[in-house]
């Protein structure tokens, strides 16, 4: 009898789960939509910063360290997420049976590029990677490929179903591409002004310049706002984009002074393709 129980235990260990579903952790709310659309019905995905709340910066609950301890797979971004480098080692330590996938896997990290303004030339930035590589749709598919692979590898029974959805999700990441080269295509001014520099690889993949209002993570020196006033006048943009809960001064200075607008473009958003949409179309009527 006892030897009955500890052999069922030993089976239902293969796949920790509720309903049989192999159990998914990620980082940020876009990997949600990207992990379901590969693992459907066969996976619970948790995401452990919500949407709107900032990843740079988030803090983990006790209760959310206690509940990954029952993971089978972690999808972490990879790229250098102030939270995924706080508490990697801590996550490693509570489960060593997981899996932990780096979804940054042959993606080459960017500079974060944006106009500088604290001297009299224009130069870029140089030196910080910018960690926000699933804002580019190229980036997507290797996260992607870095999913199907990470669940194939906890889950290889059912591999061909895996399979079967990645290459549907990847038609639908080509066709939003496409779209959002459509979009784009004949605009003219193509500099947008934006408070937190998320948009870079994004701006890469369509030959877009992002000018951040915030540098290195700080708000703007007076200098540097007068010169982007300056800038935006001079190139007739109107619109300050920020994202989802954050207000800044320096947005609001900025929009009243050229007699703009501030709009919201959320890089976090859950409903990743759908949001990538948006933004092109709301960086177009910029
Ligand atoms: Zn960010």
């Amino acid at each position: 009898m006892i030897f009955i129980l500890a052999f069922s235990l030993g089976c239902v260990n293969q796949k920790i789960s509720s309903n049989n579903r192999v159990i998914v952790y990620a980082s940020i709310p876009p990997q949600k939509e990207m992990i379901e659309a590969i693992g459907g019905e066969k996976v619970n995905v948790i995401i452990l910063v919500s949407q709107g709340s900032d990843p740079h910066n988030a803090e983990l609950k006790p209760n959310q360290l206690i509940e990954l301890s029952k993971a089978d797979v972690y999808f972490m971004i990879g790229s250098g997420i102030e939270f995924e480098i706080r508490y990697m080692d801590k996550i490693k330590d509570l489960n060593k049976k997981m899996l932990i996938v780096d979804s940054s896997k042959g993606i080459e990290l960017i500079e974060v590029k944006s106009k500088k303004y604290s001297n009299e030339n224009e130069a870029e930035i140089k030196g910080e990677k910018d960690p926000h590589i699933w804002t580019s749709l190229k980036n997507g598919k290797t996260m992607i490929q870095n999913i199907y692979e990470g669940l194939v590898l906890v889950d290889p029974e059912n591999k061909e179903y895996y399979l079967k959805n990645r290459d549907v999700y990847l038609n639908r990441l080509e066709e939003t591409d496409n779209f959002i080269k459509g979009e784009l295509r004949t605009l003219e001014n193509r500099s947008f002004i934006i408070f937190h520099p998320s948009w870079g690889y994004f701006a890469n993949d369509y030959n877009l310049t992002q000018i951040a209002i915030e540098i290195e993570g700080k708000e703007p020196t007076l200098q540097s706002l007068v010169s982007i006033i300056e800038d935006a006048k001079r190139n007739d943009l109107k619109t300050i984009f920020i994202s989802p809960g954050f207000s800044s001064k320096a947005a609001e200075i900025i929009s009243k002074e050229i007699d703009g607008k501030i709009e919201v473009i959320d890089p976090l958003a859950e409903n990743y393709i759908e949001n990538l949409k948006i933004t092109a179309i709301k960086i177009k009527k910029k």
